[in-house]
């Protein structure tokens, strides 16, 4: 049991100073007396003297296994240890496999995937990876995400690129119909996460595939939306339509056509779109690959999950408030994804919780009712991680 004591709580609305019980793996009680606990219940009393507490952001795009190999078998990134993942603020993982859903699998992703839990984090997968027929592990979509308990939808399907399958409306239609149906039966998210590439077609396919059926606009979750001025262009319009689109946080962007993840979640505050339209992911593990006109690796980059409480910094620092900054890195994602217990600070929620510093920046994260950083410093690492 932790007794957290004057915590500023953005939940991710602004609560005011509060003081919470963990209990376990939950959040067990939120007031603003300090409770009269029996000693016998050995509860770690923590004060935190106001300092502002946060939902553990959810990263709704991580390759767990590690991406890539888009340069030869000597450019497969490794997989995520653990506190790569923890020490950015993260305590909830969503994985997938991207280009190589060959040499990579399903399998591998789910095994990955039960790890990282046994290790203490919260981690969900999708099935399938850029291309159709998708890879999978029952061998139907359908299967995977009825059957397969981490697995709640289908991605990232590449679109616009020239690494996808280049898949027709009707291939395209009916993943995303047997993910819908998926996600009925089991009641999981059923959503199909769309990599989008920088191909002139941007979301042509999605706006065609939402104009020719009955699936509703969140049945596509297009990310990285924000690599050209023009795609978010397309994005804000879907988000616009009822649907949720998804920006990256590149490490570095290059050139004045891309834009960085701050730049585009303030655009998106602009046009006072649907608030919960919006969500940011890491692209943690992924490679990212630069290719030259013909189409060459000409540079390799690695995602980092810690991107993401860093473009959460990024906001703050541009004026952003809190309460309102944080949906897209909490609430909005586990909405998405049917998470229930996740993204929000609540009694019967999940202990998912990040103390921030001054300037912002994850200080202290517990994931299920344990901390993994505290004061700057990882305190529980992975199984192999060396201390
Ligand atoms: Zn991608």
């Amino acid at each position: 049991m932790h007794l957290l004591l004057n915590a500023d709580l953005y939940a991710p609305g602004k609560r005011g100073i509060r003081h919470l019980l963990v209990a376990g793996e939950q959040i067990a009680w939120i007031g603003e007396e300090v409770p009269d606990l029996p000693l016998e219940l050995g509860a770690e009393r923590l004060d935190l003297g106001g300092r502002r507490v946060v939902p553990g952001l959810v990263d709704g795009h991580v390759h767990l296994t590690g991406g890539g190999g888009e340069a030869g078998f000597s450019s497969r990134v490794p997989p995520l240890a653990l506190s790569r993942i923890t020490r950015g603020g993260t305590t909830t993982v969503i994985g997938l496999l991207g280009t190589d859903d060959v040499l990579r699998s399903t399998e591998e992703l789910v095994a990955r995937v039960r790890a990282l839990r046994a290790e203490g984090l919260s981690a969900f997968c999708l099935t399938g990876g850029y291309h159709l027929p998708p890879r999978t592990l029952t061998g139907s979509v359908l299967g995977d995400i009825v059957h397969v308990d981490p697995i709640v939808g289908v991605g990232e399907v590449a679109i616009s690129d020239h690494r996808s399958s280049q898949p027709t409306l009707e291939e395209l239609l009916r993943l995303a119909a047997d993910a819908r149906l998926a996600g009925l039966l089991a009641a999981k998210a059923g959503v199909v996460q769309l990599h989008l590439g920088s191909g002139p077609r941007g979301l042509d396919l999605v706006r065609r595939a939402l104009a020719e059926s009955e699936l509703p606009p969140k049945t596509f979750h297009p990310t990285h939306v924000n690599r050209s001025t023009r795609l978010f262009g397309e994005a804000l319009d879907l988000a616009q339509g009822g649907g949720v689109v998804d920006v990256t946080a590149f490490p570095e962007v290059e050139g004045d056509d891309e834009l960085t993840a701050v730049e585009a979640v303030l655009s998106y505050r602009e046009k006072a779109l649907p608030p919960e339209g919006l969500t940011v992911s890491s692209d943690g593990g992924g490679s990212l690959p630069r290719f030259d006109a013909e189409g060459r690796v000409t540079r390799l980059g690695v995602g980092d999950p810690a991107t993401l409480g860093e473009a959460l910094a990024g906001l703050l620092e541009a004026g952003v408030p809190l309460d309102s900054a944080l949906p897209p890195f909490t609430s909005n994602v586990a909405r998405l994804y049917r998470l229930e217990t996740k993204g929000r600070i609540e009694v019967g929620m999940d202990a998912d919780l990040v103390v921030l510093d001054e300037e912002g920046r994850p200080r202290d994260v517990m994931a299920r009712g344990r901390w993994h950083v505290r004061g700057g410093e990882v305190v529980v690492r992975g199984t192999f991680e060396e201390a």
